[in-house]
């Protein structure tokens, strides 16, 4: 396959997101850490590298103190200026995340393919019912349309992924497309929440050697999942209740979808499943870096 991504220095790469602004987030991280991950059970082994275990601390130090005057002369910060911290970049994986470690008893859950209003607002409202925080995997498309709901999400504690523009099979698609998806989703999420997001999952968990060099280049980390409700068949709410409960295991990452289609069994199943799983001394996390 024509490579027209040649292996860049990871300095370069630094530099050219920090050019474009986009491994940047508001605040609050000034310790970058990474959480420890390990490949689910069955799987290939864990993403190689002690020094990808150690993430963003590997890479050079950030250029702040140049970057920063311009965010605040001009105008107030508010929760929607350009973050003004750039990341160091995490490394080029071969392989996503499919469950975490170093999480005692706590489970992640994931929902994909939105914001849709129709369902990801039901969502929020039991999650902050019960005081969790998720991870969303957007897709631009969906997220230009509903920035309220980004907003709402990231106010709230979760994490906003990055999950296309238009959710192709990413493996047909040539690098600069695949830039195009991630890129455009990253900046829109940006703009409405003030920071990139740090996690990318591929539509349809179809990966390639060059999703992995691109999310790299954008700063963010490829995460899947360890338990698959296949919510998207509409198989009724007790039997993606039913998938949850029984995969359920210290450092599991859930994949659902709030969008995508009728998700109104993913809705009630959340209401069933998620004060089950706090019943039986599961705690639900994110994923830090
Ligand atoms: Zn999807």
């Amino acid at each position: 396959m024509k490579n027209d991504q040649p292996l860049i220095g990871r300095r370069s790469v630094l530099r050219l997101a920090a050019a474009l602004g986009v491994t940047v987030t508001a605040g609050a991280l000034a310790a970058d850490r990474l959480g420890a991950f390990d490949g689910a059970p069955g799987t290939a082994p864990a993403p190689p590298a002690p020094s990808g275990a150690a993430g963003p601390a590997a890479g050079p130090p950030a250029s702040a103190p140049r970057l920063r005057p311009s965010a605040y002369r001009l105008q107030p910060m508010t929760a929607y200026a350009p973050a003004t911290r750039p990341r160091a970049l995490p490394p080029v994986r071969q392989r996503p995340f499919l469950s975490l470690t170093g999480v005692g008893r706590s489970m992640v859950l994931t929902f994909d393919d939105g914001p849709d209003p129709r369902y990801t607002p039901d969502i929020l409202a039991t999650l902050r019912r019960h005081d969790c925080r998720a991870v969303f995997f957007v897709c631009g498309e969906m997220a230009a349309e509903n920035r309220d709901l980004l907003r709402e999400m990231a106010d709230d504690g979760h994490v906003i992924g990055n999950h296309s523009w238009s959710h192709p099979l990413v493996p047909r698609l040539r690098p600069s497309r695949i830039r195009d998806e991630l890129g455009s989703t990253s900046e829109v999420v940006e703009r409405a929440v003030g920071a990139a997001p740090l996690w990318y999952r591929a539509p349809y968990g179809a990966w390639n050697r060059h999703s992995f060099e691109i999310g790299a280049e954008l700063g963010m980390e490829p995460l899947a999942w360890s338990v698959d409700t296949l919510d998207w068949k509409e198989p009724g709410s007790g039997t993606i209740v039913r998938r949850v409960l029984d995969g359920a295991g210290p450092g599991v990452i859930v994949l659902s979808h709030d969008a995508g289609g009728d998700r109104s069994q993913s809705v009630t199943a959340l209401r069933r499943y998620l004060p089950a799983l706090l019943a039986e001394g599961y705690g639900i996390t994110v994923p830090r870096r």
